[in-house]
Order: structure tokens, then sequence, then C-alpha cells
């Protein structure tokens, strides 16, 4: 069947903006700017842009479109491993938009921003309270940014003391950013190989350290979803070498209110305020992975910090002749809007909320453990934290991969979980529920893998390796984007 529209039932193409727009068209009737002079000059630019206008109701319908071909946490479970797609309540929007957080700018004078920042002030309470760490730097956009605020005072302390270390320890089962930070930040990174329990192999750490060590990049719990539960050896073998403990604590929706990473020996840590302190994320939105600092890196936390002078507020902003700190990551403070959903998800649970937080993601990543792996392949003996991991053993000798088993997850409506990551399995097939998932929609959710499971054992072939056939897309060519690169946009005639 064709259609003049291509629309066919509820799913509608949609053509690139600039395909559908006009130059000429606009939704807004804005009057003329008045008449100015250009401080430019010669720099100015004459010719138009070019860019599309829509009409208003074209623009709606491009943008509500192109949202129904995707598919988001409102839609259903979003199992995705590591990344922690929890639920954002509605109630950290409605304050978020409050204009007072929503309205206000970073260059407004102290005065007027007082209330924001008591915000931030209150964050930091609760951020160095669940870690037990004596300060936090705010500003990090995002947890690899964290990495890179976290290793920069790292490399600040170092040079302190005149020491300039060029190593640092990456396990085997690291999320991939933090070999990237490390060499981002022109350390040489040795990687530690994983035990037969998916936990860093302590004897191979202790063999690598030495005093050209400046840190152990460590997650925890680490990407097999596992608690690190040597960590009190490793942190001080750590120590013991003159080198820092930085913490890759993404997955701290796993332990908050139950474990504090100070009193583990951990010295810096990023905090994605996007997964455990549900803010929204995905599609590269907006993130925030402030770092807590141990009192050994303390005084190089960067620029800007919010210090009270009494009843004032205000924003440190330069640093002075005695500073230690590395100066600013970024131009201001960090992701308002995140620092007030995090703040408003800590408070409406409260303390014990939070903890219950933590123990219902374990106990929902231990549920879809236990009822799946009599079908699927756990990769570990014994309980998982918050998220369960799978290899590809059961898909052998049956012609299914673990692509191919992700995209049938698509046709069945669901996002795929976590693929091929961690490394330290084979075809992994990482699942992360949260919390937020109901035992209606785990139980749902489980009966659909466990039917996927059984028809590759029973050798439908065909249903994987063609799959998806009921999304918007078959399957894309995944690299063709990166290899030729379509930066210039023609119109189509
Ligand atoms: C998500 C994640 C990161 C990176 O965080 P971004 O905000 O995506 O930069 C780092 N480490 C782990 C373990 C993660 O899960």
């Amino acid at each position: 069947m064709t259609s003049v529209s291509t629309h066919f039932a509820l799913d509608h193409e949609e053509a690139l903006i600039f395909d559908i727009g006009d130059t000429k068209r606009s939704g807004v009737d804005l009057p003329s700017p008045a008449a100015h002079k250009s401080r430019l000059g010669n720099a100015a630019r004459t010719a138009e842009i070019g860019l599309p206008g829509l009409s208003e109701p074209e623009a709606v319908r491009h943008y509500t479109r192109l949202s129904r071909k995707n598919y988001a946490i409102d839609m259903g479970v979003f199992p995705l491993g590591s990344c922690t797609m929890k639920h954002n309540p509605r109630l950290n929007e409605k304050m978020a938009r409050l204009p007072g957080f929503a309205d206000i700018h970073p260059l407004q004078p102290m005065s007027t921003v007082q209330g924001a920042l008591e915000l931030m002030e209150l964050l930091a309470h609760w951020l160095t309270t669940l870690t037990g760490m004596p300060a936090v730097a705010l500003s990090p956009k995002a947890g690899a940014h964290g990495e890179l605020c976290g290793l920069m005072a790292i490399r600040a302390a170092h040079e302190a003391r005149g020491d300039a270390r060029k190593v640092v320890l990456v396990p085997e089962s690291a999320h991939g950013t933090n070999p990237a930070t490390a060499a981002l930040c022109g350390y040489e990174v040795k990687s530690i190989p994983a035990n037969a329990r998916g936990r860093v192999d302590v004897e191979a750490l202790k063999a690598a350290l030495s005093p050209d060590v400046a840190a152990l990049m460590l997650t925890n719990p680490n990407t097999c979803g596992l608690f690190e539960n040597e960590i009190l050896t490793i942190a001080k073998a750590v120590h013991d070498v003159g080198a820092y403990f930085y913490c890759d604590g993404a997955n701290f929706n796993a332990i908050v209110g139950r474990v504090r990473p100070g009193d583990l020996g951990v010295d810096a840590m990023h905090i994605n305020l996007h997964k455990t302190f549900s803010t929204p994320h995905g599609g590269g939105g907006p993130g925030s992975g402030p770092v807590v600092l141990s009192a050994a890196l303390q005084s190089f936390a960067p620029l800007p910090y919010v210090v009270r002078d009494g009843e004032q507020l205000r924003l440190v902003e330069q640093r002075d002749a005695a500073a230690q700190n590395f100066g600013r990551l970024s131009a201001f403070h960090g992701q308002m809007g995140m620092f007030v959903r995090a703040l408003a998800y800590m408070m409406s649970h409260g303390a014990n909320g939070l903890r219950r937080v933590a123990e219902d993601a374990v106990l929902n990543a231990n549920y879809v453990l236990a009822s799946l792996k009599d079908v699927m392949s756990a990769s570990f003996e014994g309980p998982c934290m918050h998220e369960a991991l799978f290899d590809d053993r059961f898909l052998k000798d049956t012609g299914v991969s673990t692509l191919d088993f992700a995209k049938a997850m698509i046709d069945a409506g669901y996002h795929p979980m976590t693929m091929y990551f961690p490394l330290v399995v084979h075809g992994a097939l990482l699942i992360e529920p949260t919390e937020s998932e109901s035992k209606a929609s785990l139980d749902t959710f489980i009966a659909d893998l466990r039917e996927l499971a059984l028809a590759a054992k029973a050798g439908d072939v065909e249903r994987f390796t063609a799959a998806p056939t009921r999304a918007p897309r078959r399957r894309l060519d995944e690299t063709q984007a990166a290899r030729k690169p379509v930066l210039r946009w023609e119109k189509q005639a």
C-alpha cells in the first residue's frame, strides 16, 4: 500500500525541517528592529542565513511526529544498563520551572539570586552528607566532566607537592569514559584485569601500583552490577603508594543511603544527578556530575563555589594568591535546572526514602536476574546490585546474536538493554530496571524476555535476524554517519 501523504496508520513519515520549511515563512510576526549602529563593523553579517521557517502548527507537528518515532521512559520499561533510566517525577519539573530558578542569569548581582545560591548550598549539604565527604564541586556538567574535574584536582594535588606522576590505573570493567578521561588529562592508562567473580583482581592491582601511579579510577558498584567487596583493601593499597582513589560514582543509585563512599577511603567521586537523583537524560540532554572530594583534595576544588558570610551567600569566582585549585572547569557554576530537580527529589524522598530507592533498585534488579537466569545465562554467581548482567552463552548455536536479540526486543515494544558492555563478558546484555518500575511492569517485561529467549532456542532465527519489523526504521548502518558524514544539506528535488 502506498499513500500520497506517506502516512500509514499512526506512523507519519517526517522530512527534514530544511525540506519542509521555507525561509519566507515564519511562525511569529516580529516587528522590524529599530535602527541602530552596529558595533561589529565589517564583521556584521549582511546576507540572509537561510534558516527554515514554519508556521506554529507545522512546527508543533514536526516535533511531535519526530518524538513519536522515539522511545522514552514515559512510554515503558527502559532497561538500559548503567544509564539508570528511572522515572522523572513531575514535581521536580514543577520546581525547576519556578521563575526564581528558571528565569535568572548567571551574571545577575549576587543580592538578587540569594535563593538560588541557598539551593546550591543545600544541595551541597545533601551530597556531602550522603557521601560522607567534606566538599563538593557542583560545576561539572556530566559524569565524564566530573571525572575530568576529579583528575584535574588530583593532578593539582600531586603538582602542589612537586610530584608529577604519569600513570592512572583503570580496571577492565570500567566505563569507557574512565580511560578516556585519564588519557585526555595526559595520563598513561594501565588496565587492571577482572577476576572470575567479576571484581578487580586485587593481586594484579597491587602489582601495578608504584610511586608513578597518580590515581586508581574504580567504578563501584562496578559495571557488572557488582559491589567491589575488597574496596577497603584496594583503598589502602592505593594510598600506601601516595596515589589517590577516584571512584566512578555514576552507579550511586545502588548504594545511596546505605554506604558512604567517604567511609570507603574514596578521595574523589562524581555523582550523576541525572541518574541517581532522577533528572532527565538521554538524547544528549543536560546532565550534571558534581564531584565530592576528600579532605586531602578539598582545597583543590575548582571555582566557583558558594560561601556564606553570615546571612549573605556569594560565589567565589577568583583565585586568590594562596589558592591551590586549578581554576574553572566551565564558564559558570553548573546546571541550575538539574540542581533544582535533584534537590526536589532528595527532599521529597527524605533520608529514609533515599535508602529505599537503593534497596528497591537492587531488589528489582535481583527479581529480573532470578526470573530470567534459567533461560538466559547470568554471567556471575550470586545476587547483583542495581543491574543484572547476562552474556550470550544462552544464544550459543541458535544463529541469534546479542544484537539480534536486542533488535527483537524493539518489536516486543522495549528499548533494548545495554549490549556488548561491559567488555568483561562475551556478548553482554546488561539490564537495569531501576526502582521506579512496578512489579506488574517487571512481570510483563520478564515474560516478554522469557518468550524471546525460548523462541531463539526453538530456532525461530528469522524473527531475530529480520528485527525490527514493527519500528519506523529497520536496521541502520551503524558506522555510515561517522564514515561518510553529510554535513551540507541540499534541498531534495
Ligand atoms: C553514565 C556513566 C558515566 C558517564 O556519565 P555521563 O553523564 O554520560 O558523562 C560514567 N561512568 C559510569 C559507570 C556511568 O554509568
